[in-house]
């Protein structure tokens, strides 16, 4: 007996957890949904203490306004981190003030208006990922293998962006874009 009622709940346990399995993979939302928008992002989730605090809180507000935690896959980088993953040469990743974050495409028109009234001014668009930075206002986009696109070559892939950026005049992407186009035409006429 002795051995048996802790053998009984751990079947127990092994049984609920093949259970909340089985949910996930159904149609069925999970029994056990957990809510996390309420922690806050930690300089610990986002690289380390070389992120910088004013970002740090710009992206805890965006956090709250949207009350969903995405997941940060990159925030600080060491020089030498930077260099290893073939990051940017003047990446603000390495000031601490950028953010790599996956957010659904569906989600991202939402993401962006937030991130905005937060006081991000960098947007670089990716599939169902973006980067964000309180450094200077810029954009670019990343092409299907992540490489970031600049110039008028970002402008084959501004499909990735949300349309509330690309018709935001603050960015003038749409325009840009545009000239770009006619350009093109022109040529081949
Ligand atoms: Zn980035």
């Amino acid at each position: 007996m002795k051995t048996l009622i802790p053998l009984l709940l751990i079947g127990s346990f092994l049984g609920l957890i093949a259970a909340a399995q089985l949910y996930d993979t159904g149609l069925a939302a999970s029994p056990i949904d957990i809510d996390d928008s309420n922690i806050p992002y930690t300089a610990a989730d986002v690289g380390g203490e070389g992120i910088d605090a004013d970002a740090l809180a710009k992206l805890n507000e965006v956090r709250k306004k949207l009350k969903i935690r995405y997941q940060v896959v990159s925030g600080f980088r060491s020089k030498e981190e930077n260099k290893e993953i073939g990051g940017a040469k003047h990446s603000r990743h390495m000031n601490g003030l950028a953010f790599d974050i996956l957010v659904p495409d569906s989600d991202q028109a939402k993401f962006y208006e937030a991130a905005k009234a937060s006081g991000f001014v960098a947007f670089g668009w990716a599939h169902d990922a973006l980067h964000i930075d309180t450094g200077n206002k810029r954009w670019w986009t990343y092409d299907d293998d992540s490489d970031a696109m600049y110039g008028s070559a970002k402008c084959a892939h501004l499909d990735k962006a949300p349309t509330n950026f690309i018709n935001d005049p603050d960015y003038g992407a749409k325009a840009w874009c545009d000239k770009f186009k006619r350009k093109h035409i022109s040529k081949r006429l």
